[in-house]
């Protein structure tokens, strides 16, 4: 737009000494410039619109980390893959936070590939207060086992970060002795973080290739899973309560 108003005027300026007929024309010009203009930028509104009319409006978002061709981490000797991992706490914590009479989000419910760009934006279309990444951390030491959460903007998202840090520390540790190890919340620069106007933390809930932990999520009876899912939502209910 400031393109075709400068291009605009500039010859109206100098045509002082243009012909009537030439300054009509020039202004004929100028006009349709504007209406194709205006055209246009309506257009690309309602396209943007309708591409991100999901219908969801909650005051959580959950965005189940990975999917589709990205596995994220693995567990080969358990043969758990994160993308699995990730939706199945997530479907489990929207159930609990549905319970309790939170409405909630999700940017995927399906073994789908999501970018960082459609996690965001379609956060944003939400109007949610919160919008909680969850994960599970990978590592080649297959006796590493931590909780942690990240944050992007201090501001924006440190106190989220800190509070879901505080409940997930609270997760019995794999091998039945006390809780789980904890690496204090640190900065990430994730679009999903950066870019979501909410506050919003990734969760890297437990380490899906330590042994242990291997064992736990896969013996079919939920039971990890669900208490990672109580964490996060002790947490995020905390965290909505007291701002
Ligand atoms: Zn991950």
């Amino acid at each position: 737009m400031p393109a075709v108003e400068r291009r605009g005027v500039e010859p109206v300026r100098k045509g002082w000494g243009m012909t009537y007929a030439g300054l009509v024309k020039t202004w004929a010009t100028l006009l349709i410039a504007i209406l194709a203009a205006t055209l246009l930028s309506t257009m690309a509104l309602a396209t943007g619109a309708g591409a991100q009319a999901v219908g969801c409006t909650g005051q959580v978002v959950l965005d189940p980390g990975h999917g589709g061709t990205d596995p994220g981490a693995v567990n080969n000797k358990y043969n758990l893959k994160e993308k699995e991992q990730t939706l199945g706490v997530a479907k489990r914590l929207r159930d609990l936070l549905e319970n309790d009479g939170y409405s909630v989000c999700m940017t995927r419910t399906t073994d789908k590939a999501l970018s960082n760009n459609d996690r965001y934006t379609y956060a944003n279309t939400t109007g949610a207060e919160v919008l909680v990444s969850v994960h599970m951390n990978g590592s080649t030491n297959t006796s590493a086992d931590y909780t942690t959460t990240l944050f992007g903007k201090w501001r924006k998202d440190k106190a989220l970060a800190n509070t879901v840090f505080g409940s997930l520390s609270t997760l019995p540790a794999a091998n039945g002795t006390g809780t789980i190890a904890t690496r204090t919340p640190y900065s990430f620069a994730s679009g999903v973080l950066l870019k979501s106007n909410m506050p919003a933390t990734i969760a890297e809930t437990v380490f899906i290739t330590n042994d242990r932990e291997g064992q736990l999520l896969s013996d079919g009876t939920g039971t990890r899973q669900q208490q990672i899912a109580e964490a996060l939502e002790a947490g995020i209910e905390n965290y909505l309560t007291t701002h």
